[in-house]
């Protein structure tokens, strides 16, 4: 926690609320109350906190913050997925997209069963994956766990669904594990009981594989739901594909797998995007078989969504059919994530924004996603 004067109270745990009341003179029962108002209810005013007295909201809203991003801009695609554009008080800009479970339409987010938040954990990204524009922009800086939990509430109020039941992918811009404090944080804010609740079930971590920080995450008492983006079944290619390979290679991201430890019917989803020519040929299906036989896992194919600026096609339909049959047919559980939001380009390595990065005039932030999360 920093001084007082710099606690952001979307950012706060919970025990960290409570400090900040103590050094206000205020009970500490007060903290509970403030972090239902944010995390539960939503609320972006410290002034709105009615069953609180005047002095207090007033000292609160004087000596801390409360920072939630701006929307800049929302589209609405027609099978009902929803692609928010967000300013961060220092005018960076990231992009989260809520997608509900099945199409419902353009009107009403609320009619889907389920939704699923797609959140960022970083203004760009360092791991400069070949199929994904965000990896061209490098790092920025990190989010905040207050940027972080603040997305939630804006996608919840904005859409109505905060009293829902939604689930959470962070597999938005960045690499989560490359921002492991603030993201950590993040979902202990959310896993709170007297916020959101938030099961770390229902929220699924994808990474490339940081490998002391994906060590670190097997040890942490809230673990989410495991994504790896593996992409490739060669230690060459992957090295061309996810450069961060060359540090931390597959054979040891696999043996980290392996040793990652998981509930009995838990199992760990390996992202697998589909690059024409290049990783969807029935060796490379063999091969990840192969690869995956003695782990606990699911495969989850995401055919590539071509973007200008990537230098890659999206496979036939046939090329897709006959890798997920030859994974199939070996026993391993395989899933092809159908497109969503396509014609609002919020689908899989298709959110490309143009709009201004920072004051620098006709500089352009191209914004695409982890191309694990998007479809
Ligand atoms: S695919 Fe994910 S990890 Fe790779 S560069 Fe893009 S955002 Fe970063």
């Amino acid at each position: 926690m920093g001084t007082p004067a710099d606690l952001d109270l979307s950012g706060a745990e919970l025990h960290e609320l409570e400090a900040a009341l103590r050094d206000l003179g205020s009970p500490a029962f007060h903290a509970r109350q403030i972090f239902q108002w944010i995390h539960k209810r939503g609320v972006t005013d410290v002034r709105l906190m009615t069953d609180l007295s005047r002095e207090l909201r007033e000292a609160l809203a004087t000596r801390f913050v409360l920072t939630t991003p701006d929307v800049v801009k929302t589209e609405r695609s027609s099978d009902g997925t929803t692609k928010f554009l967000l300013r961060l008080s220092d005018g960076k800009q990231i992009e989260a997209v809520c997608i509900p479970e099945h199409p419902v339409g353009p009107t009403d987010v609320r009619d889907a069963d389920r939704v699923t938040f797609c959140l960022s954990t970083q203004v760009g990204c360092a791991m400069g994956c070949a199929f994904c524009l965000t990896g061209k922009m490098g790092i920025d800086r990190n989010l905040t766990a207050a940027e972080i939990v603040g997305q939630v509430r804006v996608l919840g109020r904005e859409l109505g669904v905060l009293d829902q039941r939604f689930t959470i992918v962070l597999m938005g811009m960045g690499e989560p594990l490359h921002n492991y404090d603030e993201t950590m944080k993040a979902l202990r804010i959310l896993a709170d009981e007297r916020g959101l609740g938030m099961s770390p079930r229902r929220v699924t971590l994808s990474t490339v594989g940081v490998l002391p920080a994906l060590e670190r995450l097997a040890t942490e008492p809230l673990m989410p739901n495991l994504a790896i983006s593996l992409h490739s079944t060669t230690e060459e290619q992957r090295d061309l594909l996810v450069p961060i390979n060359r540090k931390y290679g597959l054979k040891e991201l696999l043996d980290a797998c392996r040793r990652f430890p998981l509930k009995r019917r838990e199992r760990i989803t390996f992202e697998y995007v589909m690059l024409k020519n290049v990783n969807d040929t029935p060796d490379d299906a063999r091969r990840l078989v192969r690869l995956l036989s003695d782990i606990k896992a699911k495969v989850n194919l995401l055919p590539l969504n071509e973007a200008a600026g990537i230098p890659f096609e999206r496979p036939s339909d046939a090329a897709v059919d006959r890798f997920a049959r030859i994974l199939a047919e070996r026993g391993l559980t395989v899933s092809v994530r159908k497109s969503r939001g396509r014609d609002i380009r919020a689908a899989c390595g298709q959110l490309i924004t143009e709009t201004p990065r920072t004051a620098t005039p006709g500089r352009r932030l191209a914004l695409a996603m982890d191309a694990a999360g998007r479809s």
